[in-house]
């Protein structure tokens, strides 16, 4: 049977808390990399891609953008993060979220890939420490474009180049836990499924409309009832 379900899971305050092991490694990052220590937690980056992320931390700090910068910087945040993963205060993988995908990774008419504002090996790192990365064949990253916008497209060729098919915008859901998760999902015309696990409440969610916003995905029932798919044998 042809899968004709389209899943894109961020990862942060959607699948995983990581309990600012991120925050950390961009942190110490900044230390290593430029002699600079400055508390990051200040800056708003929930639902922002890496590469947006690093711009406004150069910037914040007082050092100048430049390509090179920004890379050695991403380079060294990439380094320290595994360390901050395991060392740091443990994070977890959300509630109902290992249910849901071990379920629909078995499911035959189910695809479910990443679309995250992490670099693919900040994904690939938060992932597997959680132990949840086998899950996901494919994915958007930050490395694809800076803006979280631009993602969507990126996920849906890979999702098509896998699995030799076109999904429809109809049956395709951006699963997030912002505001700028829902924008990216309405762009490419998807349903968007929010979730109040990060930093945004149910209301706040719901104020930019998304197709459902649940408190967390603890109710496997009501997820699947969403997407339209019922649970498999
Ligand atoms: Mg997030």
């Amino acid at each position: 049977m042809s899968k004709s379900t389209l899943l894109l899971w961020d990862i942060d305050g959607t699948i995983i808390v990581s309990q600012g092991a991120g925050v950390r490694a961009m942190e110490r990052a900044l230390t290593k990399c430029f002699g600079v220590s400055c508390d990051l937690s200040v800056i708003d980056w929930a639902g922002r891609t890496d590469s947006w992320i690093v711009t406004a931390v150069l910037r914040h700090v007082g050092l100048e953008y430049t390509p090179e910068n920004a890379r050695v910087y991403l380079e060294t945040y990439l380094e320290l993060l595994p360390m901050e993963l395991r060392n740091g205060p443990q994070g977890q993988v959300l509630p109902g979220v290992t249910t849901l995908l071990e379920l629909l990774h078995r499911h035959p008419d189910v695809a479910q890939g990443l679309l995250t504002g992490n670099l693919r090996r900040g994904a690939e790192h938060k992932l597997t420490h959680y132990g949840v990365w086998h899950y996901f064949a494919f994915g958007a990253f930050a490395d694809d474009s800076p803006h979280r916008n631009d993602l969507g497209p990126h996920a849906q060729r890979r999702a098509k180049e896998l699995h030799d098919r076109e999904f429809a915008p109809e049956r395709t859901f951006i699963i997030g836990d912002t505001p700028h998760d829902i924008a990216c999902g309405k762009v490419i015309g998807a349903h968007t499924i929010a979730v109040a696990t990060g930093q945004h409440s149910v209301a706040q969610l719901a104020a930019h409309q998304p197709t459902v916003v649940f408190p967390n995905l603890a109710d496997t029932a009501a997820f699947l009832r969403t997407i339209g798919v019922p649970a498999a044998e």
